[in-house]
């Protein structure tokens, strides 16, 4: 057989993506450019996340679900429950992140008799490297995060590896940056073991793109780590959610940037003090608005919401209970910002987007992502959020206050000179988004050479076989 048959055949490839709607819809939507390119992908999942798939992605020939068992028992966990969005408390998150390495059983025994070119899947699954090494595949890491806050997490390790308490300061990086909040040991602690495995990996897929924040973070990262970086910013389309149409039609009544999209992912838990603090200052900025609030927020209105808000604001806001259709939202020309988590997916959406952000980190890695939106990338302005709790559960000490509320969301949206400069780099990044998945752009063309990078090791291995 000749090397060029060889490398014409489609790659297959196995994606394991971890089990909570920031981690999943990225890398669903990479697995899903790997088949429309014509590669055979199988995705690996358990049923309720199967279910939530199907409904979500685009069916193509080339892309298979395979579906192992979730094991509720084994971890106490009611059936159905597979995902870190079905829970609402620390103990139960805890169970649906233990279930995820007794899923490995299954999984090996699956990529045993179905084996692939290549394993991809999230950091959060350490234990991938050690069966991709045993059937000698190569694994590709998938990490949510954006490459600044996985350099940045890197730095605040190797500088605080003594200290009680990690410095909210990270020295070493091209910005010099400091966090809002000191990031909680125990989360650090928790990323160290499984960031350290993800640099032992064949490469690391973020799903980013070189112009935000500048290549000097790839450089920066690839220098200090001796790994490659493959930014992978995957095009993504509107989920299938009901009120997509109500929400343009509201929209259509609207003007140009005039109206303030409110959410906070996916885990994001406020106490009903915090959501009135919101609502307060929304009305206080007379700004229209569209506000994502979780679903069990139904009934109790009272309790959440000011006397009388919806009636007063039944023309200026509009209040979406449960999952909101957001890329189409923030697609919309009438949106004219983003008060955000800074999550990464709803960055990039916005960035994407071109709509300028107003950042409340609560979780994870955004309060560095903060940092590169606000100080680094310069197309946002903060709320001044200062706390920083674990996985977006559990009562809160501080509020985010209406006043500080009102006064970033009119900081951008009531025009001056700085929002105007905010605005015009904002739609700058937008463009380089743009580009960078076109033909000859930079994710396009890390794209094209992943995929030569794993043919080759492929037909290499199958030549010496
Ligand atoms: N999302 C959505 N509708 C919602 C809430 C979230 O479509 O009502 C999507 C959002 O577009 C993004 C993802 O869920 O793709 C959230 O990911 P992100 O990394 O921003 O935050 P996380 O949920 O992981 O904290």
């Amino acid at each position: 057989m000749g090397a060029t048959y060889l490398g014409e055949r489609p790659l297959k490839l196995h994606f394991i993506p971890y089990p909570a709607p920031g981690h999943m819809i990225p890398l669903c939507d990479i697995s899903t450019l790997f088949a429309s390119s014509g590669h055979e992908v199988t995705i690996i999942t358990t049923p309720s996340n199967a279910q939530i798939l199907h409904k979500s992605i685009p069916p193509h020939r080339r892309l298979h679900l395979h579906t192992v068992p979730f094991p509720s028992n084994e971890v106490g966990l009611p059936e159905g429950i597979e995902n870190l969005s079905a829970v609402s408390d620390l103990v139960n998150a805890a169970k649906v992140h233990q279930a995820t390495a007794l899923l490995r059983c299954p999984i090996e025994q699956f990529v045993e008799h179905h084996l692939p070119d290549c394993i991809i899947a999230d950091f959060l699954f350490p234990w991938v490297d050690d069966v991709a090494n045993k059937l000698n595949i190569p694994r590709l890491a998938f990490n949510g995060f954006s490459l600044f806050a996985v350099c940045a997490i890197d730095k605040l390790q190797s500088n605080n590896t003594n200290s009680e308490e990690y410095s909210s300061f990270i020295p070493n990086l091209p910005h010099p940056i400091t966090l809002n909040a000191t990031p909680p040991k125990i989360l650090t602690e928790f990323m160290k073991p499984l960031l350290e495995t993800e640099l032992k990996s064949y490469g690391l897929i973020v799903n980013d793109f070189a112009e935000l924040g500048g290549e000097e973070y790839i450089e920066h990262y690839e220098q200090t780590t001796g790994h490659k970086a493959l930014d992978e910013k995957a095009e993504r389309g509107p989920k299938s959610v009901v009120g997509a149409d109500e929400c343009m039609r509201w929209l259509n009544g609207k003007r140009v940037k005039s109206v303030v999209y409110i959410c906070f992912g996916s885990m994001c838990h406020f106490q009903d003090k915090q959501l009135y603090e919101i609502a307060s200052g929304m009305e206080a900025s007379g700004h229209d608005f569209i506000w994502v609030v979780p679903e069990k927020k139904g009934k109790k209105e009272e309790k959440w919401l000011p006397k009388g808000f919806e009636e007063r604001n039944a023309e200026k806001g509009m209040i979406i209970k449960g999952w909101a259709p957001q890329v189409v939202i923030l697609g919309h020309p009438a949106i004219g910002a983003f008060l955000t988590h800074c999550g990464w997916n709803s960055t990039v959406e916005a960035v994407s987007a071109g709509v300028p952000m107003i950042t409340w980190p609560v979780h994870d890695e955004q309060f560095y992502n903060e940092k590169l939106i606000t100080e680094v990338s310069g197309i946002g302005v903060e709320v001044g959020a200062k706390e920083w709790s674990i996985l977006g559960f559990g009562e809160r000490k501080h509020l985010v206050p209406r006043n500080s509320i009102e006064k970033a969301v009119r900081r951008l949206m009531d025009g001056g000179d700085e929002a105007l400069a905010i605005r015009r780099r904002t739609n700058h990044y937008s463009i380089m988004a743009a580009r960078a998945v076109q033909e000859g752009g930079s994710s396009h063309t890390n794209f094209k050479a992943l995929i030569h990078h794993l043919k080759l090791f492929r037909d290499r291995k199958s030549l010496h076989q």
